[in-house]
């Protein structure tokens, strides 16, 4: 507000003013693309260590249509989170990769989870209606959350994930090595999958305590039963060193960049043979 205070303050006032309408122009965006269709799923493939054929692939929204420009996740994923709008955003990105994923039935599908989206208490029963209305089984379908999911509200995050299990899903914990004390909750919660961050995964080359810590977390993972994913993989030093490290997956663009599912995958089981 130009009229109130004077010098700086007024400038902060104004600045303050300009991040906000930004904002909400972004959250009015997000509603709206929605409805336009403005917003994809793309995929990227998650390499079975051993033998590198696709054990899976991790949907990821993109917004390549918004009218004022391409905005990424990082750019959009905290406003459509706290505006509320992330539920239906969710259901849109899980809905559309259950459906194009029927196509292809020997390879499994990840879906990013966000913190809000499980303060819902009819996030498990939406899953589950996605399942049933896609016909995609849910033993083909990972979750993946973060310690965000978790810190917010532990009771909660217990019970959602304990009924998702009890549909089928399995859950893996993302961004493994970002956060502060996620060693703790491999106690508590019935994980599926460990992914470790890029950030830490990448440095396995250049960084002799990163590799420790990488080895180090792949013990404790397959010593209380959990699989464990390399995210970021972009050389073929990671992939030797990851591998060697005892990661059973291995994710990054050294194997693709996130792409539509059909450049993945190809073409569908039906349609190939035809
Ligand atoms: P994330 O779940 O940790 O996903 C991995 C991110 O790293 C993706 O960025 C992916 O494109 C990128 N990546 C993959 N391989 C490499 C690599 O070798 N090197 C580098 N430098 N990056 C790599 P993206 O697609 O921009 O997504 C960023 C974040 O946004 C995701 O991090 C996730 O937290 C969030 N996100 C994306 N899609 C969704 C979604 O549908 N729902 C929710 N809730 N969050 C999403
Ligand atoms: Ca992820
Ligand atoms: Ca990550
Ligand atoms: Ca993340």
């Amino acid at each position: 507000s130009k009229s109130s205070g004077k010098g700086r303050i007024t400038w902060y006032d104004d600045e303050l003013d300009a991040q906000r309408t930004r904002k909400q122009a972004i959250e009015t965006g997000i509603r709206e693309g929605l409805k336009r269709g403005e917003f994809d799923v793309v995929y990227q493939p998650i390499i079975e260590a051993r033998h590198g054929t696709i054990a899976s692939v991790e949907a990821l929204v993109r917004w390549p249509r918004r009218p004022e420009g391409e905005l990424v996740p990082d750019q959009f994923i905290a406003l459509a989170e706290s505006s509320g709008l992330i539920q239906a955003l969710g259901q849109f990105v899980l809905r559309r990769a259950c459906q194009e994923m029927g196509d292809f039935p020997n390879v499994r599908l990840s879906v990013n989870i966000s913190p809000a989206q499980f303060r819902d208490v009819a996030f498990e029963s939406k899953v589950a209606d996605i399942l049933a209305e896609t016909g995609f089984p849910a033993q083909r379908l990972e979750l993946e959350v973060t310690e965000g999911n978790l810190i917010e509200n532990p009771e909660r995050a217990i019970a959602a994930v304990a009924a998702l299990k009890a549909l089928g899903v399995t859950i893996a914990l993302d961004d493994f090595g970002t956060g502060y004390s996620s060693i703790g909750y491999l106690r508590r919660y019935d994980f599926d999958k460990i992914k470790i961050d890029k950030s830490l995964a990448s440095q396995v080359d250049r960084d002799p305590q990163a590799a420790a810590l990488v080895a180090g977390t792949v013990n404790i993972a397959n010593a209380l039963g959990l699989a464990v994913t390399a995210e970021g993989v972009e050389t073929e030093d990671h992939v030797r060193l990851l591998r060697l490290a005892g990661c059973q997956y291995l994710q990054g663009y050294y194997f693709s960049r996130p792409k539509p599912l059909h450049d993945v995958l190809g073409l569908p089981a039906e349609k190939a043979a035809v």
